[in-house]
């Protein structure tokens, strides 16, 4: 077996063109005799070669090939019998024509012996020229003419030969020319890359491009070369022009680089990555365009979440460093209490002192909270949750967050949505985004919340809740910044910078993604992607201080003698959402009480200077209003007004805001009093 790679070197053909000769012996030991024969044969014009002897005859025919040997019969040494035979005898001499000359034995008897030993004619001496020429033409035409037919099969084998060898040569290399293309074929196919060769000018008609065009845009080849526009119709419209300019610029340049959206055929925008060179055309064609294209929507994508993330890691280790800051700020306000609480002062004054503190101690303990929440180093309690209970609960607080002149609509999903996140975090997060709507809407507006699925990443998918409003909406500088914290547009007092750092830092804790469309004037709308979960809910632990503060929007009438309780006590009932109206003395309240001004709830201090105490005044809007709701606070109560105010209900002070709240609610929310008063009265 020839190796593998072995190959049929080609051979020279055979030389159809060189002249054919025919070489004739003459075999004579009389000089004379030859010179006879020589003299008759020459203007046949074949070559003569003279041989002396049978001997010297023997070494030619070893030698050379003939056409024809004239032999003489009678030499001394070895005759001419003898010689023949030998010739006979011999492989490569045994065909060739003998012809005898004789001039002694023309006796049948010796002619007999003649062709026996091997003759084909006898020509007898002296010799007839024209007989002899005669003769001899007749073998050496036959000669000839074999040698003709012998050259002519050796040149149709050298012809079959060599279309044999022609042929597998092709065979085995187009074998191997088709392995190299399935070669690149596969790596083509594998790579997210698109070869093409197009026009170089507008439209820029494709007239090449590989089959992976498919596997990006949803389209087949054909499309593109049928269509001459169709891979610029479909170029995303803000990027068309950039795109023709680019393109064109290979004209003069000789190269090009642009990136695009292109509109697939699942109708998503992907972002393409062109870049090519000009061929110049060969002979006279026209120039083409070479180029690749590359999908880099992902990588784009990707690039712009790592710079996001950077960004927000870098900020959370500052935020880290002011709240480690802040904490310290808060052990001095502390420290500070104690100094207070040990000095001598006038309790009032010092207890005011005190309140104010604390409060500020909150506010920084929250501001840390926040900053914590941010740089995701803050303790989150996750349980599992249904966000479509989470917020329907925390809906009446929203709905007080956002003020009356918002409206407040929820499209929650038919299927309960859980989560695995942080129950106040999510709170918090909401009422973040919905206070940013309420200032986002001065002249109101709508404030949706739709919660849905989303699917993927991970085999549960997505719980979204989208926070959608109709207010002012944000420019590009702004929307790049919102999750900074400090960033804020509002005036100095009105906004801390902090609620949608608090919202970034929660989702991306809960390995969630936050994500913002806005826009100048058409408002804004965000979306919270929290992983979903399939464990069964479970019930929130909740901080018993937050869940006591639920609000209203009742009306309040707060009489109250100390400016500044009145004053903190207004603050706080406003917080929880309530319309309050003040009053610092009994005789004001009454006033109120006698006009048709709406009151649902009547919040007095029992003492109060001025004659008529806050029992008093309870039970004189009673009977002006039967149905009213009354709610007394003291710090002091002697056990006889005790015992006589027993039929209004009593908050000691100093009480928590959670327990106001909480009594307010309870109140609040009792049947209308049936009145018990008014008709024992017309009984009487
Ligand atoms: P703050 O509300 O204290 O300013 P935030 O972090 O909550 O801080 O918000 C940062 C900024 O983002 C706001 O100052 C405002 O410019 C912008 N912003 C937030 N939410 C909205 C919204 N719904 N509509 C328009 N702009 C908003
Ligand atoms: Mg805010």
């Amino acid at each position: 077996m020839p190796p593998r790679n072995w190959r049929a070197e080609p051979k020279a053909p055979p030389n159809l063109d060189a002249p054919l000769k025919a070489r004739i012996l003459v075999v004579d030991d009389d000089e004379r005799n030859a010179f006879a024969a020589v003299e008759a044969l020459s203007e046949l014009g074949h070559e003569l070669v003279v041989a002396r002897s049978g001997e010297e005859a023997l070494k030619r025919l070893l030698a050379e090939e003939f056409a024809l040997i004239l032999l003489d019969l009678h030499m001394p040494g070895m005759d001419g019998y003898e010689t023949a035979a030998l010739i006979r005898s011999r492989k490569r001499t045994q065909h060739t024509p003998i012809v005898f000359l004789t001039a002694i034995f023309r006796d049948e008897a010796h002619i007999f012996q003649a062709y026996s030993a091997g003759a084909v004619d006898v020509v007898f001496k002296p010799i007839d020229p024209f007989i002899l020429k005669a003769k001899v033409q007749v073998f050496t035409d036959l000669y000839l003419k074999t040698k003709e037919v012998e050259r002519q099969s050796a040149y149709q084998q050298w012809l079959l030969d060599e279309h044999a060898r022609v042929k597998a040569e092709k065979a085995r290399a187009e074998k191997a020319l088709r392995r190299t293309e399935a070669r690149q074929d596969a790596i083509l196919r594998s790579l997210p890359v698109v070869f093409h060769s197009r026009r170089p000018e507008p439209p820029f008609a494709t007239l090449f491009v590989s089959d992976g065009v498919e596997q990006i845009t949803g389209f087949a080849p054909e499309r593109f070369t049928e269509q001459a526009d169709f891979g610029t119709s479909r170029i995303h419209p803000d990027d068309l022009a950039l795109v023709v300019e680019r393109v064109s610029a290979a004209t003069r340049t000789g190269h090009y680089s642009v990136e695009f959206r292109w509109l697939c055929a699942d109708g998503q925008y992907r972002i393409l990555q062109d870049q090519g060179v000009l061929a110049p055309g060969e002979e006279g064609e026209p120039r083409e365009i070479f180029g690749v294209i590359l999908d880099a929507t992902d990588r784009k994508s990707l690039e712009e979440q790592l710079a996001q993330a950077r960004k927000m890691e870098a900020v959370g280790q500052l935020t880290g460093g002011v709240a480690h800051d802040f904490n310290n700020l808060l052990t001095v306000v502390l420290g500070n209490i104690d100094m207070l609480a040990t000095r001598q002062e006038e309790e009032a004054r010092r207890m005011r002192r005190i309140d104010a503190v604390r409060q500020a101690a909150e506010r920084g303990r929250d501001l840390t909270g926040q900053l914590l929440a941010f740089s995701r180093r803050q303790q989150l309690s996750p349980i599992t949750l249904d966000v479509n209970r989470l917020i329907g609960d925390f809906a009446p607080l929203m709905r007080q967050a956002v003020g009356e002149a918002v409206t407040l609509e929820l499209e929650l999903a038919a299927e309960p949505l859980k989560t695995h996140v942080d129950a106040t975090q999510l709170e918090t997060a909401l009422l973040n985004l919905a206070v940013n709507a309420r200032d986002a809407m001065p002249d109101g507006g709508t404030l949706t919340i739709r919660t849905g699925r989303e699917a993927g990443p991970g085999p549960l998918g997505r719980v979204s809740i989208e926070v959608r409003d109709t207010g002012v909406g944000m420019s590009e500088e702004v929307r790049e910044r919102v999750f900074e914290p400090f960033f804020t547009t509002k005036d100095v007092g009105k906004g801390s910078g902090l609620g949608l750092s608090q919202v970034y830092g929660f989702v991306q804790q809960s390995e969630g993604e936050v994500r913002l469309e806005s826009a100048v004037g058409a408002g804004t709308a965000f979306h919270l992607l929290l992983p979903a979960s399939t464990a069964d809910a479970e019930a929130p632990r909740r901080d018993p201080r937050t869940d006591a503060v639920v609000g209203g929007t009742e009306k309040i009438l707060l009489v109250e003698d100390d400016a500044t309780v009145l004053a903190l006590t207004l603050d706080v009932l406003t917080g929880l959402g309530y319309q309050v109206t003040t009053a610092t003395n009994a005789a004001e309240a009454l006033q109120a009480i006698q006009s048709d001004m709406e009151i649902d709830l009547l919040f007095t201090d029992v003492i109060m200077p001025g004659g008529v105490s806050g029992l008093n005044l309870a039970r004189a809007a009673r009977e002006l209003r039967p149905n009213l709701r009354v709610l007394l606070t003291s710090g002091f109560v002697g056990e006889d007004r005790m015992s006589e105010g027993r039929e209004f209900p009593l908050l000691d002070k100093p009480y928590e805001t959670a327990a106001l709240a909480s009594t307010l609610r309870k109140l609040l929310d009792r049947p209308e009093r049936k009145s018990r008063k008014r008709a024992s009265a017309a009984a009487e």
